[in-house]
């Protein structure tokens, strides 16, 4: 049966999961959102004897419904090969009795590629399919992680270029080589004079520009986003939360039907919305914990029912998650308003408005399997520290602020429940933030030092991601100004 797609900001419109994945965002500002999440069709003994691939082809295969079988096993053996380290593609590393589901060993080392890795074949084969003969160009402001796992993702796919805005002196020096040294004929990496609001908003504008639109068109070519509203993005990220829990089973490390808890890092909730999915698809999931640096917005949402961005954004030592507006959590209010898309578009009208809204009484009963809680920087380091030093396991800073937060819930409820913590970068991309927490001296050693103590410290080697960026070429030294960014698109698709 075909699943179908609606906007969380009107009903009218239902559109298949192939052109949801090509618009990326509805016209009415709204985010796609399935009809209905559909149940596994196989139990989970059964997936428990299934590599990554094949339980991403089982999952997936019930949103993406007008995807032919050979086109999404196509999609799905160009993503998982050995751009990952590990054959399993998300292993499950056991350290002081919780189970860190490590979603790092992609082309740059952190948890977007699980995503980004699959969406252009997801993208091109959609475009096919709606007979769409344009090139598309897809076009990214990143603060720095988004950008490097959208340009690995797209490097060298046919039918497919992309152009990266960063800000020049706004992203960390390894950020800044992990772009600058991007190959593929494809790949298009630009520096501007100002910061990620600059980048974002010069994209914004040359998204909604129509005559660029027009001179695009009659050259063969049109833009697309690979933003994590995309559900080409969410969809991907289901299958590793079904895959950890056949693991476990496999590995005899929990009884079928034994229900788990699920911690996650949580930026824009696209992560843990992914969790929450997997769980009404029949994955027996408990708690949704969702964990939260200095920025607590949704701490204090899951908190008061009160969702309010109107505070001092502070920078941290988990930039990823250094954000005020979830975007994704606009699905988690539209499903628990009842699919109601007048309500939920209330709502969004009132966040752009005012920058705050609140939820009712029924909503926040709605949401009762969520628990929000946050970590402080100092708690944060303390976490990376102190697992370092009894368990010799090391684990970056945005899964830090995961398990710190796992600690306060344990200690606050006395749960014990087996937990599954999303473990979405790997220390060597945030290398100085780790070696601090693990002893202030290391402050004084240059990047790639540290990198090869951190290597020596865990007792693993360094990540080819790491390695490559030591010695690569710069190919990108394009700096322009807002002002000069449609030019110099113009420039790369020679328009
Ligand atoms: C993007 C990101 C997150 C946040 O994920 P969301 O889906 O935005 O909540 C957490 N950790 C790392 C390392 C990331 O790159």
């Amino acid at each position: 049966m075909e699943l179908f797609y609606r906007s969380t900001r009107s009903n009218s419109e239902t559109v298949r999961a192939s052109q949801a994945i090509l618009k990326g965002l509805a016209d009415d500002g709204g985010l796609y959102v399935p009809e209905s999440v559909p149940r596994l069709e196989r139990s989970l003994a059964d997936l428990s004897q299934m590599t990554y691939q094949e339980t991403a082809y089982e999952v997936m295969k019930l949103f993406l419904t007008d995807f032919t079988e050979t086109e999404l096993k196509d999609c799905i053996n160009k993503a998982y090969d050995n751009k990952f380290d590990t054959e399993v593609i998300a292993p499950l590393v056991e350290a002081e009795g919780t189970y860190y589901l490590e979603l790092f060993h992609g082309a740059t080392i952190a948890f977007k590629d699980m995503a980004l890795s699959i969406l252009p074949h997801l993208l091109i084969t959609s475009a096919k399919k709606n007979h769409v003969e344009n090139e598309i160009v897809i076009l990214t402001a990143t603060s720095g992680d988004t950008g490097k796992a959208a340009l690995a993702g797209f490097a060298d796919v046919k039918g497919t270029r992309i152009i990266v805005f960063y800000p020049k002196n706004g992203v960390s020096p390894i950020q800044e080589k992990q772009m600058v040294t991007q190959k593929g004929d494809n790949t298009f990496v630009v520096g501007i004079t100002g910061n990620f609001d600059d980048a974002q908003t010069g994209v914004k504008m040359l998204f909604g520009d129509k005559a660029l639109a027009d001179t695009m068109a009659q050259a063969g070519f049109q833009f697309s986003s690979a933003n994590s509203i995309n559900i080409g993005r969410l969809v991907p990220q289901v299958v590793y939360y079904v895959y950890s829990y056949a693991q476990l089973l496999k590995e005899g490390k929990i009884e079928n039907g034994e229900k788990i808890n699920v911690v996650v890092p949580t930026g824009n909730f696209g992560n843990i919305l992914a969790a929450y999915f997997a769980k009404n698809m029949g994955v027996p999931i408990a708690k949704l914990i969702c964990a939260s640096n200095e920025n607590k917005v949704l701490y204090d949402f899951f908190e008061t029912g009160i969702y309010d961005k109107n505070r001092e954004f502070v920078l941290t030592s988990s930039p990823s998650m250094d954000i005020l507006i979830s975007s994704n959590l606009e699905r988690l209010i539209y499903l628990t308003a009842g699919a109601d898309a007048e309500k939920n578009a209330a709502f969004m009208k009132d966040l752009s408005t005012t920058g705050k809204y609140e939820i009712t009484a029924e909503m926040r009963a709605e949401m009762k399997d969520f628990y929000g809680n946050y970590a402080s920087e100092q708690e944060t380091a303390d976490t990376i520290r102190s697992l370092y030093e009894k368990t010799g396991y090391v684990i970056d800073t945005h899964t830090a602020v995961a398990a710190a937060v796992l600690n306060k819930y344990k200690k606050e409820t006395g749960d014990e429940t087996k937990t599954v913590l999303a473990s979405t970068a790997s220390p060597f991309k945030f290398t100085r933030s780790v070696m601090n927490a693990i002893d202030a001296k290391y402050d004084a050693m240059g990047d790639f030092e540290l990198v090869d103590e951190l290597s020596r410290l865990a007792n693993i080697s360094v990540p080819r991601a790491i390695e490559e960026i030591r010695t690569a070429p710069v190919l990108h030294d394009t700096v322009c100004d807002r002002e000069e960014m449609k030019a110099v698109v113009m420039k790369f698709l020679g328009i």
